[in-house]
């Protein structure tokens, strides 16, 4: 199996406990994030819509929600894609391996998650910000 996934939601995945935009996004967000755990999935990494906005009600004309929010999202997954080799595809618990070992303190996600609206329901930036009550 292979997924296509844009740089931020790597950390969207690691966060995530079943909330999102609507019905079907929170469907398919599930089946993704059962998916990169397993391995023998594949990745590819995108700054691009990818198999998580395919579900998501804000994907218009093919960008996120109009052009300023697209280019905020975009800055985010190249935050997160220059610290990997985006050109190669990856096998999905290497992957993930990875990401906890570049992304292991509050700072280093504020530039990408600072200005994220789900920061309360997630589980990465709630354990990263050293919140008793989060366990991942
Ligand atoms: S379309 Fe935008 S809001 Fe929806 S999943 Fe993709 S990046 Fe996130």
């Amino acid at each position: 199996m292979k997924l296509i996934l844009r740089g931020h939601h790597l950390l969207c995945l690691k966060g995530f406990q079943g909330f999102g935009y609507d019905e079907k996004f929170v469907e398919n967000m599930t089946e993704v994030n059962d998916l990169r755990k397993s391995e023998n999935t594949k990745i590819k990494l995108t700054s691009s819509p990818d198999d998580i906005c395919k579900a998501c009600p804000n994907l218009k004309n093919s960008i996120c929600e109009n052009a300023s929010q697209n280019s905020r999202i975009v800055s985010m997954d190249n935050e997160v894609l220059k610290k990997l080799d985006s050109g190669r595809e990856y096998d999905a618990p290497e992957l993930f391996e990875k990401i906890d070992s570049i992304f292991n303190s509050k700072e280093s996600v504020s530039e990408i998650c600072f200005n994220c609206m789900w920061h309360e329901k997630c589980l990465f930036y709630q354990k990263l910000s050293n919140n008793p009550s989060y366990k991942v």
